[in-house]
């Protein structure tokens, strides 16, 4: 129940869940696109203190609580005799505990074994959102994500492969005008075949004030992609992703034209959206919100 600021982020899905402060800020915090944590600097909270904060939750909230998510970014970062401590204690305190689910960074992903992994999911770590953005080696070592494509591969698979259900993001309009965008939709759908997450939710680049990108954008030496080609981008992805089941959104306040629903079935559906919108028939979501 205490909270190092008021700077909380959690993945949209999660505004129903108790935010449980495991770590302050993200491990990486060097991505040129993100903004979220660039005021802190990275910690992990003491796990007593942790411990104390779900008895305090428990008090606030009382024993029905059902949903809970390990802020901030990161948290599967925690050594994993603690985190088993924590999740112990979680579903201890509140017996109608059903989901517990945290922000995973790839590069502590692989720093578990998978029995590691797996002891997390048996203990109940239900869901883990992992940040790939893209499949292209060129992209993240453009928006300086830590890992390579290889890498962030393997971290989704062994997420997967513990049984934990895995939510990945990855972001349209990333490369800006000029960038070889189709080798990055590409390598994206690419990945995610053969990541084989249960979702997947394609955001749309939107410069942040205060980042590189966000910095670049306002020096004229990034140019943001507009509404069709992102479309366009949308469009490809979803023809080439063969995940089956596949629960799809791009329906995030980024996106122009939200879209939500299940692949392979809606493939043809959302397709069909997009070309509508792309012929003027569909009105798109205004461009004022869309960071700087
Ligand atoms: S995108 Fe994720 S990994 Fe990168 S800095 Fe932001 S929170 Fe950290």
């Amino acid at each position: 129940m205490r909270y190092d600021s008021d700077l909380l982020y959690r993945p949209p899905g999660e505004w129903k869940s108790y935010l449980l402060q495991c770590t302050i800020g993200c491990s990486n915090n060097q991505c040129t696109f993100c903004g979220m944590y660039k005021e802190k600097k990275f910690r992990i909270r003491p796990t007593q203190e942790i411990l104390e904060d779900i008895d305090m939750a428990r008090a606030y909230y009382g024993p029905g609580l059902q949903r809970v998510f390990l802020m901030d970014g990161d948290a599967i970062i925690i050594k994993t005799e603690d985190l088993l401590r924590i999740l112990r204690k979680l579903y201890d305190t509140f017996p109608a505990l059903e989901k517990v689910t945290l922000y995973a960074g790839p590069r502590s992903t692989l720093s578990k074994t998978p029995e590691e992994l797996k002891a997390l999911h048996d203990a109940g770590l239900s869901r883990a959102y992992l940040g790939v953005e893209s499949g292209s080696d060129a992209v993240l070592k453009f928006i300086h994500k830590g890992v390579n494509a290889q890498q962030m591969l393997q971290a989704g698979q062994r997420l997967v492969e513990a049984g934990i259900d895995l939510w990945v993001t990855i972001i349209l309009g990333i490369t800006g005008e000029g960038g070889d965008w189709r080798e990055h939709i590409l390598s994206t759908a690419q990945i995610i075949n053969e990541m084989k997450p249960r979702h997947l939710s394609a955001m749309t680049f939107a410069p942040a004030k205060g980042t590189p990108l966000g910095d670049d954008v306002l020096a004229g030496r990034f140019k943001v992609y507009g509404p069709d080609h992102i479309l366009e981008e949308c469009r490809l992805l979803i023809q080439h992703l063969d995940v089956d089941p596949l629960h799809f959104t791009s329906n995030h306040a980024s996106n122009y034209l939200p879209l939500k629903g299940s692949l392979p079935q809606d493939r043809e559906k959302f397709l069909s959206l997009i070309d509508q919108a792309l012929e003027g028939k569909i009105r798109l979501r205004k461009t004022l919100n869309r960071g700087i």
